[in-house]
This record gives structure tokens, sequence and C-alpha cells, in this order.
């Protein structure tokens, strides 16, 4: 599983190579399916927003992972993105899941997943799933308070039980710690009453909010977890497992993240401690993965009269576009998960544009401005407050949105009527995760 110098190969390889492949597969993939719509003549809902996802990209962050964080085992936070495809490669891959709901967890096991593999990393659970991880033999399970202590005690007195404590969480995009984590002043006493119930406390979780953004949060949390392990040592528990949680974003701050984890766990859990190592990433894995196309459905002329540098008016044409998927869709990641997603234009004057120069945002205040409005009829279902583009759009034409893999149709709704199952297009970008997945 962990062999280091195998990996370091391999990533090198395939990174020289896998985005033109990638790009290819993610184009074509878009462009056939919009050019084999007839948008005058098509039924209701066939130019519906659809997605492109590159297993190739998952594959090549868990190469990733593996290179920079050697010794942690991932557990693939579910909620991020349970798309069956991903967590079926994931599954190849060796990753365990972090499964917050029954639901999860059955899909997790239906994938034949031993439930082993399993953390059930939700700190207050449901009475009734409790009662259904006990009969499945889902052992794995968080909790932060002595309510939890007692629910499971009765529940199910056999869990493995791991204490999660607080971070410091304020560099995330979003925070946890108001409602997660036993502060360092009750983990004494959580430990003590896990001791008096007999209850098996296996190890410590973590988590320093979802898309962090200051390394030394992770720090700060290996130290506090270390402290722990040796609180929970004068107590007879011997802890065998720490889980560093989630947080890790998919952009280069990951290799920095990753560094100063990978020191603070050499320091306080070297490899010769024996002790395991566990973590929760959902973004990670998902994020840069999907792609998103939607159609504009809709156009609102603006005539704008500026005043130019000698004093005339001139007329400046801006546009209102509303696209057929919005905020209460999957872009419900703008609202939960703080995102800004950047459009890019498809397809335009019946030409698709993928990866173009002509696809992209003018950044230097140069071409036709636009905002981008979701289907609903709520105001606050903006997409895009301001973008320009070379081109001038119209309806029909197709807009596309890059790295929208988490936190987005997982928390997305029907709200008027619209709906939020939408097509998956699958390509693979890398021969290993092809052959994983039998394709
Ligand atoms: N683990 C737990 C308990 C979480 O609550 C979350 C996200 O909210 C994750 C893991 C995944 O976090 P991320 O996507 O930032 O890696």
């Amino acid at each position: 599983y962990f062999e280091q110098n195998k990996y370091h190969q391999h990533v090198q390889v395939e990174e020289h190579n896998a985005a033109p492949l990638a790009k290819q597969l993610i184009g074509d993939a878009l462009r056939e399916r919009v050019e084999s719509i007839d948008h005058e003549n098509c039924e209701a809902g066939e130019e519906d927003t659809f997605f492109v996802a590159d297993l190739g990209e998952v594959y090549r962050q868990h190469l990733r992972w593996k290179l920079n964080l050697p010794r942690v085992k991932p557990f693939y936070a579910v909620k991020c993105n349970p798309d069956p495809k991903l967590l079926q490669l994931l599954s190849a891959l060796g990753t365990g899941f972090d499964c917050a709901s029954k639901a999860e967890i059955e899909q997790v096991l239906n994938m034949g997943v031993d439930p082993s593999r399993i953390i059930y990393a939700q700190p207050c659970k449901t009475k009734s799933y409790l009662r259904y991880v006990a009969n499945q033999g889902v052992r794995q399970m968080t909790f932060d308070n002595a309510d939890e202590l007692r629910k499971i005690a009765r529940l199910y007195p056999g869990a493995e039980l791991y204490l999660r404590i607080l971070t410091d969480d304020t560099s995330s995009l979003c925070r946890l710690s108001m409602k997660f984590g036993a502060s360092l002043d009750s983990t004494d006493s959580l430990l003590a009453l896990a001791r008096e119930l007999g209850l098996n406390v296996v190890g410590v979780s973590f988590h320093v909010g979802s898309g962090a953004s200051d390394p030394r949060a992770f720090l700060k949390a290996v130290q506090d977890a270390h402290v722990v392990f040796q609180q929970a040592a004068s107590y007879g528990y011997s802890l065998h497992t720490l889980d560093v949680g989630g947080g890790f974003c998919s952009d280069e701050t990951f290799e920095q993240m990753a560094g100063v984890l990978r020191l603070a766990l050499d320091e306080y859990f070297p490899a010769h401690s024996g002790i395991n190592l566990i973590a929760e990433p959902g973004r990670f894995y998902a994020s840069a993965a999907f792609t998103l196309a939607c159609n504009i459905i809709a156009r609102r002329t603006i005539q704008d009269s500026e005043l130019i540098n000698n004093g005339t008016m001139t007329p400046d044409t801006s546009y209102m576009v509303y696209v057929n998927d919005g905020l209460y869709g999957n872009f419900s990641s703008i609202m939960f998960d703080h995102q800004h997603p950047v459009a890019k234009v498809l397809r335009a004057n019946g030409q698709t544009l993928y990866d173009t120069a002509a696809a992209e945002a003018n950044t230097d205040g140069d071409g036709v401005e636009y905002s981008i409005w979701g289907p609903t009829c709520d105001g606050i279902d903006r997409i895009t407050e301001s973008i320009r583009f070379p081109v001038v759009l119209d309806v029909g034409d197709w807009l596309y949105f890059e790295d929208m893999g988490a936190y987005t149709k997982c928390s997305a709704t029907t709200f008027n009527g619209f709906s939020n199952e939408h097509d998956v297009i699958y390509v693979c970008s890398e021969p290993g995760a092809r052959a994983l997945l039998g394709l």
C-alpha cells in the first residue's frame, strides 16, 4: 500500500502527460453532448445541465496523497460527493470511507466494502442509525460529549470510539468547531466516563475545518491529540489510531498543508510508535474531477449609458443571462461552501469554444459584460455578479464550470420543481484507473 518510490515515479510520469489528455477527453464529452441536442425541437429537459467527471483526476489525487502523506490512510468523506463511480474507484484504490448517516453507510456496504473500512464520523448520531451500524458490524465511530457516550453505552457498547477534539478552524471555509469537538478541558472527564461505562476508546480524531488554509491548525491539532493520547493512557487505554480528519484543498496549498502535517506526525506519532494514521479527505479527491455544463435559457439585454473620457455618451450593452442550474441546484456550493465558481464559454454562435481563448473570461475589463443567474424565482439565485467574455452570448449557448465536484450536487435541492438528478458523463484520463474500473 505504501510503496512510496513506485508511486513517486508514477506521479511524475502521469503529471507530464495527464493535462492534455484530460482536457481532450473532457472537451470531447462536452462537445459531443451539446452538439447532439436539437435546441429548437428537443423534449423538455434534454438540454438540462450535466456533469463530465474525469475519474483519472481522482486517481492522480490518490497518488498525490500517497506521495505527500504516505503514512496516512485516507477514508474518503462520502458527504462531499457520493457519486457511485467515484466511490467505486476509491474502493478499488483501497481507501476507507467516512460516513455520516445510515444512507451513506448503506451505499458503501452495498458496494461490498468491509465494515472495517468505514468510520461513522458523526459525533452526534441518530439512535436508530446506531442500532443499524451495530447490526452491520461498523464499529468505528466518533464522539465528543458525555450524552453521546451514554447513548453508545446503551446501544452499541462494543463500538470502537474516537474522541473528536476541538481545533482552531478560523482559517477554514466551512467552520465546524462551533458545533463539534471536545475542548482539552473536557477530554479528561470524557475519558473517565468512557472508562466507567466500560467503553472501548481506540483513538483521537479532529477536523481543522473544511477548506482549511493555515497549516498551523494541523500542527496544533496533532499536538493536542498527543496530549489526549497520554491522558487516555492514564485511564488504561492504549489508543492505536489518530484520525486527522479532512480540510485539505486540491490546489497547490495541499503540498504545504501535507508538509506541515507530515512533520508534525513524524514528531508526535513517529512510525515506531505503531500508531495507525487515518484521515477523512473529501474535497481533495472530488473537487477538480467534475466539470459542469449549463445551458443559457434566457437573456435580458441591459442598455447602459456610460460617460467616456472625451465626455460623450456611448451606449454600453451588457446582459443578464439565466442558466438552467443555480444556487438551489449544483451551485449550492456558493451558499454552503463559500465557493466562487468561474464560468467559461462552452458553446456560442454555433461553435464549441471549450479550452480556447474565447472561452475564458476577460480580466482586463474588455469584452461584453454579463451577470449569470440561476433558473428559480428567487433573487438570491445569482451565480456571478459580473464577468466579461469576448463573445456575445445568447439563448441556447452553453457555459461550463470547472472544479464542481465538491459539495455541489450532494446539496442540490428541487426548489421550484427543477430536477437535482443530472447526468454524469464519465471519462478517464488515467490507464491505471481504467484498469481498476474494468473500462
Ligand atoms: N470529516 C468530517 C467529520 C466532516 O464534517 C467533513 C466535512 O464537513 C469532512 C470529513 C470532509 O472535509 P473536507 O471535504 O474538507 O476534506
